[in-house]
């Protein structure tokens, strides 16, 4: 056999309903000036840490971990806690009034290509067009602000949750500490825009802050919301924000271990993208398959083949279905 898993089993032995969006109305208002933005202060100093769901309309995950959060009243106990429902919009199918349309990833842009020009006070320079760069403007000073921030997400393909850390050295540090999922990916991001945790606040020289993005599962699979729970109480009781007998209850709840086992980290060393509109996998990879040896056919671009660069090559998030230009996998190496 070329190529193995290096992930747990995947999926339950009895199928489960697949993962919904949850009703939001109830969020809309948000109390902060911009709709479906939530921001809560404890009673002590301590860090602003900001919570990002939907920045992709069509991963209901992050959104069901929120939600779930705003409906038990939890609050912080110490510092500032700042939950955006992030593209609302798409998430609505582009109708927030009257019936929802079906959820999509945008309506004009990918929002998690945007933040390359995002600034913390005002609209990002040359980017007023679109209703992602409007949306992004109106969230940039709410959340630019803080100093741990977690972006929940959802894949295409059924692959095991993974943390993506960016190249930032506390990025890393942070996914490592918080160990679940259970692998983490320190990558650089897209060629076609920058994601919200490669903003120069979190990235690069001189960053002060920290934000990483979990990827929670397949879109619709209940593990994927599960793990939005998990990890965003995780990520909380880490911040420090949230108090340890709240954490204890929350994850005493759901069985969770209070210690995850080490992470695996997978270092990336290329991201492969679509050339022409006709790339195929050769097999239907899901994601973190180890592949043993140097030069394994993985896919066609085209006429090209793709080839793996060296032995033990690990392939992160590959797409379904690639259009030229767009990021199709990943390739790394566990370090
Ligand atoms: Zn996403």
């Amino acid at each position: 056999m070329m190529w193995d898993r290096l992930g747990p089993p995947l999926g339950p032995a009895t199928p489960q309903p697949p993962l919904a969006m949850p009703d939001l109305r109830a969020h809309r208002a948000g109390n902060t000036g911009v709709p479906y933005v939530w921001r809560f202060e404890g009673k002590a100093e301590g860090p602003h840490v900001a919570v990002v769901a939907l920045m992709h309309g069509n991963e209901p995950c992050g959104a069901v971990a929120l939600d779930r959060l705003l409906r038990r009243g939890l609050r912080p106990t110490r510092g500032t806690w700042t939950l955006a429902f992030a593209n609302t919009d798409a998430a609505a199918g582009g109708r927030l009034f009257g019936p929802a349309g079906t959820p999509a990833r945008y309506l004009d842009q990918d929002m998690n290509r945007l933040w390359a020009g995002a600034r913390a006070s005002g609209p990002p320079p040359g980017h007023t067009h679109g209703r992602e760069q409007a949306r992004v403007a109106a969230l940039a000073p709410l959340i630019l602000t803080a100093d741990l921030l977690l972006d929940l997400h959802s894949m295409q393909v059924p692959s095991p949750a993974l943390t993506l850390c960016g190249r930032s050295p506390q990025g890393r540090a942070l996914a490592v500490r918080l160990a679940d999922p259970g692998w983490v990916v320190a990558d650089d991001g897209h060629a076609d825009g920058r994601r919200l945790i490669d903003h120069p606040r979190f990235c690069g020289p001189g960053a002060e802050a920290t934000a990483i993005l979990m990827e929670c599962g397949q879109h619709a699979s209940p593990a994927a919301g599960a793990q939005a729970w998990r990890g965003l109480i995780r990520f909380l009781a880490l911040s420090e924000t949230l108090d340890a007998a709240t954490v204890r209850t929350l994850l005493g709840e759901i069985n969770a271990p209070a210690l995850p086992p080490r992470p695996t980290v997978v270092d990336v060393t290329h991201a492969i993208q679509a050339q022409t509109d006709e790339f195929a996998f050769v097999r239907p990879f899901q994601g973190l398959e180890r592949i043993a040896t140097a030069g394994t056919l993985l896919a066609l671009d085209g006429k090209q083949a793709i080839h793996t660069p060296y032995d033990d090559c690990v392939l992160v998030m590959p797409t379904r279905s690639a259009r030229r230009g767009q990021t199709t996998v990943r390739l790394g190496r566990v370090l």
